[in-house]
């Protein structure tokens, strides 16, 4: 097996853990180099989730993956889905600004 498919194995596992976590169902998972965003996801409950998250630490590739599977449960940033995510990220705001900054670095 090769870095790479370990590494994306690794993480499509981890994001079957924390949907486990979340009681939200997945129906397909998929990492691939993805433009201006690190993730989405749709209603029918397909992830897409850019292949540099791969590269970054695992607190990130959480808030990114907790992000998205919140998603499921309130479609907007509103007040639900801050509270969710600060109940099972805490302080999840610096991380979002860790990657806005990660983001702009790799565009320019
Ligand atoms: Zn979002």
């Amino acid at each position: 097996m090769t870095v790479a498919s370990k590494g994306k194995t690794n993480f499509k596992r981890r994001v079957q853990e924390w949907a486990e976590k979340l009681d939200i169902r997945v129906a397909s998972i998929s990492i691939r180099p993805m433009k201006n965003k690190w993730a989405s996801c749709s209603t029918n409950g397909r992830l897409n989730f850019d292949n540099a998250l791969l590269d970054l630490q695992p607190d990130l590739q959480d808030y990114v993956i907790v992000h998205e599977l919140l998603h499921f449960r309130a479609p907007n940033h509103g007040k639900v889905w801050k509270a969710l995510m600060m109940a099972y990220l805490g302080d999840y705001e610096q991380h979002e600004a860790a990657l806005s900054k990660i983001a702009s670095q790799s565009q320019s």
